[in-house]
């Protein structure tokens, strides 16, 4: 998801990232807080003191967030659950999960722990500002972040899935009905109306001239709707493809070709005749590689009656083959991650077919209009 994020240091074993687009939200901050927000609560200082200020608080916001995904991560953690790292981007952060809680109380715990750290903070934060004072420089700064803490965990509050109280909400009716198909699609209902109404009230803002707000507001808005419907599509996938093997979806009847085969043999009797566009080279009964139409047109066309096969082949390798029982979901992922439309099944060294993206996706539509059983995913 963040494929430009730096990597800054490493806090209690989680990779603490920060993608740049941070930098755009971290920039607003301080100018917001430096122009507005402490020109009004300490009046008549210096400009100079402002920014210092703006720029000090904004790095205690980023702490903040940190600690709140911090939380997360360590219940996760907990459960046995692998975290990939903490990402600080635009909108804030997020505690990278390699796999989904297994049961609705590690859900919940995990949805619930950071919104409860931001609540801990933004009353830390409010005690250590009324002992220094509002016109303290110290003062106005953690004044400023029991604020921000306290908007945080409430923000995230709201049952709308993914925001942590839309997890809050989808363990609950997971535990409640014991299906999390439908607790998802509930959750994640709510998620995308709430990104709607945010996107409908920020346009409003935009038209009755309240400017940045607006377009803040419409920019998270299509972020919740657009992570919404993710989350349910991906558990859906997740869903109908699990149990299941390359050997369950691979064709088995496949045309190989010989590396020795001149490649005008290729294209005529196996490509154009068969209507395929990879076809495994194959020797003695072994699988070498494979020859595709990016390879055919690499040579000029004079030269397919002379040149053999061998020429345009790509190697077999763990990127373009994988054993029969590879599990399903780990096949999509390639399919889709390396834009690679088919692969090769392999036993050892012996081809048995061939699995495309259109045969797992022709699948998947016939489970959609089938209906997956709600007890699947226990
Ligand atoms: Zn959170």
């Amino acid at each position: 998801m963040f494929k430009n994020a730096v990597q800054l240091f490493e806090i209690f074993g989680f990779k603490l990232k920060v993608d740049p687009s941070w930098l755009l939200i971290a920039t607003l901050i301080v100018w917001s807080l430096s122009t507005a927000y402490f020109p009004e609560v300490l009046p008549e200082r210096s400009a100079r003191l402002y920014t210092t200020l703006g720029i000090v608080a904004m790095l205690g916001m980023f702490a903040s967030l940190i600690l709140h995904e911090l939380a997360h991560s360590l219940v996760a953690r907990s459960y046995g659950l692998k975290v990939g790292g903490i990402t600080l981007f635009i909108f804030g952060g997020v505690a990278e999960l390699e796999e989904e809680p297994h049961d609705p109380k590690s859900e919940f715990q995990i949805a619930i722990a950071g919104p409860l750290m931001s609540l801990f903070l933004a009353g830390l934060f409010y005690g250590v500002a009324n002992l220094l004072g509002e016109l303290n420089l110290a003062g106005a700064v953690f004044g400023y972040l029991a604020l921000i803490n306290l908007v945080l965990a409430v923000f995230n509050l709201i049952p709308a899935f993914p925001l942590d109280g839309g997890r809050v909400l989808r363990a609950a009716l997971w535990g409640w009905t014991r299906d999390l198909i439908k607790a998802t699609r509930i959750s994640s209902r709510l998620g995308a109306a709430f990104g709607l109404f945010l996107m409908l009230t920020g346009a409003l803002a935009v038209f009755s001239g309240q400017g940045v707000g607006g377009f803040w507001q419409i920019l998270i808005g299509f972020f919740i709707l657009n992570a919404s419907n993710g989350s349910y599509q991906s558990l859906l996938i997740k869903t109908a493809l699990r149990g299941k093997t390359a050997r369950s979806l691979m064709t088995e009847r496949v045309h190989v070709i010989d590396p020795d085969a001149p490649i005008a043999r290729l294209v005529d009797e196996v490509m154009l005749r068969h209507g395929v566009s990879l076809v495994p080279v194959v020797s003695d009964d072994i699988l070498l590689g494979y020859a595709d139409t990016a390879g055919v047109r690499s040579v000029d066309r004079q030269d397919w009656a002379a040149r053999p096969v061998s020429d345009i082949m790509v190697r077999s390798d763990a990127g373009n083959t994988v054993a029969p029982l590879t599990p399903l979901d780990e096949v999509f992922k390639c399919l889709t991650t390396n834009a690679r439309r088919k692969l090769m099944v392999a036993q050892g060294t012996r081809l048995v077919g061939v699995i495309s993206l259109s045969d797992v996706a022709h699948h998947l539509a016939l489970e959609q209009e089938i209906g997956v059983p709600p007890d699947k995913y226990a």
